[in-house]
């Protein structure tokens, strides 16, 4: 039975789906989000440790909804394990503003080269590398956009890397900045890299009906209380419902959207939180799942004209998934070699320390590669103050488990003698055909549909840009004087990045989109997540996302035109 009939049905209220409910609810249309997630407040986000590290409270449970993975094995097949087993989670964050909730607002944009990289650096070997159809002009005005509306704390600084730009600086000043942000700086400068001022989306000062940071010392995975965080929720749908031309149903999981004989979108199936199936109608329709469960989607939605789902008689749904590759370092600060000073310095808590390095965006190294190579970015953070996660990591000592007085000793001198500080390297993930989302034939989640299966095969090369920036990275902790330094770079894909499966492209037969995002096959269907990306890019991918989302919803209006202009 249909209950609801609306211009617009987004499905999915995170990054990729608040911007869209936003834009068009603010130019007149009725706008309906269907989130298969709770829908809570500001008041709901309190820093519970234990549930937010041991207990799914923003995702679903595993045993009623897992995944399949697919990993390869020491004899190079591919192993499939659902994750209800293995306690891997591609669940990020299932609430109304998706996992945009938990970020920790890091925000970088692409570069023009991430654009263009077939034409700049060639073809690789078992990788499918394209150009956008659209380049870095098309989307920074809806970059600028999104500092404006989000809220974002910066300032531009001279750096020889730096994106152009249409404003002349962010709107908000920098959010507090931590004492060791000065160091990482003259580390730098002692080894001729720029360190660059990482932008936040983060309130810096009271702004967009907003509280600013209150510098809680606990961003990342956790929930916001102050507003301050630009994640989805907070800086988009507040907006998109104070138009009174948008509603938000929660706990409604989409599980398939229906077509008709001539292929259009008809209607969204989903369930509600008493399990009762129902139906919303739509002129359009906007799939912003997060790419994993964009894909599954589509794939489920098989159709008079779709025998194998959605929009993929081209068979490109769920191609070319992509994660931020790369890895993590870490060194350990140790009180007494800094001196009471700089000791008490680096106890402080709360502050951000706000540096990457992005020098290597383009490698230019002929010990590494004879011309120039796609690089990417490294980023520096305190670790996460969690006690917690903090126990979990520590309870393991070269692969035996520490328990009793041995970890108590172990967490001391965590907390007491030595203060971690960590990077993470991003670098793209290069495309290729061993990494994909498939429906898995036998495992269904709670509603019996079959749930994704996720292929994650990488590309040797990914590797091996990981180590030449983690080398990098090593270098300026060494210079600070941090002992224990090491680093791990692995295929293993970190699941909060994640994007591409439906790639956007000029080709119907390599691509799923056009380069407005709608769906080449399906002329009332769009996809505005990540999933539209066909190269990654080396940074996350928020601020990307959100820009093309707004860039899409103004396409949908009508009002500008696309196009490749760089
Ligand atoms: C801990 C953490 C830290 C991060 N830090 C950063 C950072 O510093 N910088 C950065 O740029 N990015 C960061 N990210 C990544 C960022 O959150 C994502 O890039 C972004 O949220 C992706 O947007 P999305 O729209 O694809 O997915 P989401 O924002 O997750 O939104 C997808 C929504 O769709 C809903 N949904 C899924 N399936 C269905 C269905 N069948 N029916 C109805 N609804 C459905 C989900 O519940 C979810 O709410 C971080 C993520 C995490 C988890
Ligand atoms: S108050 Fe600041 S530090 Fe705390 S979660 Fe919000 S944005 Fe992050």
């Amino acid at each position: 039975m249909s209950d609801t009939d609306c211009d617009v049905c987004i499905i999915g209220s995170g990054a990729g789906g608040a911007p869209v409910a936003w834009r068009l609810a603010q130019a007149g249309l009725s706008v309906l989000v269907l989130e298969k997630g709770p829908w809570l407040a500001d008041q709901h986000f309190r820093k519970d440790e234990l549930a937010c590290c041991r207990r799914p409270v923003y995702t679903p449970e595993k045993r009623l909804e897992p995944h399949v993975v697919e990993d390869r094995n020491a004899d190079g097949d591919w192993t499939a394990t659902p994750t209800s087993e293995s306690g891997w989670d591609f669940w990020n964050g299932n609430l109304v503003g998706g996992s945009s909730n938990l970020m920790s607002g890091f925000f970088h944009r692409l570069k023009p080269v991430d654009f263009r990289q077939l034409e700049a650096f060639g073809p690789i070997d078992g990788a499918n590398r394209v150009d956008w159809p659209i380049g870095y002009d098309d989307l920074e005005p809806y970059y600028d956009q999104v500092e404006q509306l989000v809220g974002i704390s910066g300032a531009i600084a001279k750096h020889p890397n730096i994106e152009p730009r249409s404003s002349a600086d962010f709107p908000y000043p920098p959010t507090l900045e931590h004492p060791v942000s000065a160091w990482i700086g003259q580390a730098c400068e002692n080894l001729g890299y720029h360190a660059l001022r990482v932008p936040r989306a983060i309130l810096s000062r009271p702004a967009l009906r907003r509280r600013s940071c209150e510098y809680s010392g606990y961003c990342g995975s956790f929930g916001c209380s102050s507003g301050a965080k630009g994640g989805a929720r907070a800086a988009w749908l507040a907006p998109a419902l104070a138009t009174g031309r948008c509603a938000i149903r929660s706990h409604a999981q989409v599980l398939r959207l229906i077509s008709d004989a001539r292929g259009k979108v008809i209607a969204a199936e989903y369930a509600d939180a008493e399990g009762q199936r129902r139906q919303v109608t739509a002129k359009r329709f906007v799939v912003a799942c997060q790419a994993v469960e964009t894909s599954r989607l589509l794939l489920n939605s098989t159709g008079p004209k779709f025998p194998q789902g959605l929009a993929n008689n081209s068979g490109q749904v769920g191609r070319n998934l992509l994660f931020s590759a790369g890895g993590s370092g870490s060194g350990d600060l140790e009180y007494d070699a800094l001196g009471p000073e700089r000791a008490a310095a680096l106890k402080t808590m709360g502050p951000f320390v706000n540096r990457a390095l992005d020098d290597w965006y383009v490698i230019k190294d002929q010990s590494f590669a004879a011309g120039p190579h796609k690089g990417g970015i490294v980023e520096f953070m305190l670790a996460h103050p969690n006690p917690t996660g903090l126990a979990n990591r520590a309870k393991w000592r070269d692969g035996e488990l520490l328990w009793g007085l041995p970890l108590k000793r172990r967490l001391e001198q965590w907390f007491r003698a030595d203060r971690t500080l960590r990077f993470e390297v991003f670098c793209d993930w290069l495309p290729n055909d061993d990494c994909f989302v498939s429906l898995d034939p036998s495992v269904k989640d709670r509603w019996g549909q079959p749930v994704a299966r996720i292929r994650i095969g990488h590309h040797a090369q990914d590797l091996k840009v990981g180590r030449y920036l983690a080398d990098k990275a090593e270098r300026v902790l060494n210079e600070l004087g941090a002992a224990r330094v090491r680093s791990s770079i692995s295929g293993s894909p970190p699941p909060n990045l994640m994007a591409g499966g439906c790639r956007f492209g000029t080709d119907p037969k390599t691509s799923v989109l056009d380069a407005d995002c709608r769906a080449h096959e399906v002329e009332n269907l769009y996809v505005t997540d990540g999933s539209f990306m066909p190269t990654g890019g080396s940074v996350p991918y928020t601020w990307t996302i959100y820009a093309n989302a707004l860039r899409v919803a103004e396409r949908m209006l009508g009002e500008k035109p696309t196009g490749r202009s760089s």
